[in-house]
């Protein structure tokens, strides 16, 4: 598997222009917005998000494998922060990733809130740790799938809200800040939502 970029999908005819797009061309977003299918450890970025739990002590799911890749080291870090809301996110150093940061997200647990709070706070996990990267100077930041694991959302709602925030923090004044968003997905159902989705938010014309 390898990082591809929107225009790159769109040459290889991976991903279509939709007549339905929601937002207006913007060509330098083609080459900043990147997917890639696996596992977010392994990528050299200046920050990975981590879809956490409002302990930030770690977890299963990307959470427990990012804490296994950074050592013991993070744990101590994160038990220095006395937890985070969710909706909100914190940032570490990366320790043993190939990352400097990693920014701790906590994404709602699907059940747990009416349909407009919980899309709400899920867009609040994109856009605060975006701003947190922009204070940190990170100019390419790794998302997973925050709250489509244990947490429940389904891909295809938290995909739109995913894309939707990335798109508006990209045509807001901080968008000028960060490089490149790479979007990590694991399983193939999930790479198909985002090949789906993207031309509703980035078009290519
Ligand atoms: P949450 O508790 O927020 O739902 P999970 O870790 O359970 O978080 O799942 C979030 C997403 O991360 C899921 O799509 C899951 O398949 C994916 N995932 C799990 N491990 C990794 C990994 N090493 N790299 C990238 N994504 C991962």
């Amino acid at each position: 598997s390898q990082i591809h970029t929107i225009r790159d999908l769109y040459k290889d005819g991976v991903i279509q222009r939709q007549e339905t797009a929601q937002f207006p061309h913007n060509a330098k977003l083609l080459d900043t917005i990147l997917l890639y299918q696996g596992d977010i450890t392994k990528i050299e970025a200046d920050a990975i998000v981590n879809a956490a739990n409002e302990s930030l002590l770690g977890g299963g799911g990307v959470d427990g494998a990012i804490h296994r890749a950074a050592g013991r080291r993070l744990f101590e870090e994160c038990k220095t922060l006395h937890g985070c809301d969710t909706g909100d996110a914190k940032i570490t150093k990366g320790y043993n990733l190939p990352s400097k940061y990693v920014i701790h997200a906590v994404g709602p647990v699907y059940s747990s809130h009416s349909a407009e709070k919980k899309a709400k706070l899920l867009g609040s996990c994109y856009r605060t740790s975006l701003e947190l990267a922009v204070e940190h100077d990170a100019k390419h930041v790794a998302f997973p799938s925050i709250s489509t694991g244990v947490y429940g959302y389904p891909i295809v709602d938290a995909t739109h809200v995913a894309l939707k925030t990335v798109r508006s923090f990209f045509d807001s004044p901080n968008g000028e800040k960060v490089d490149n968003v790479l979007f990590v997905v694991f399983s193939d159902k999930d790479r198909e939502t985002y090949e789906k989705l993207i031309p509703l938010y980035f078009p290519p014309e």
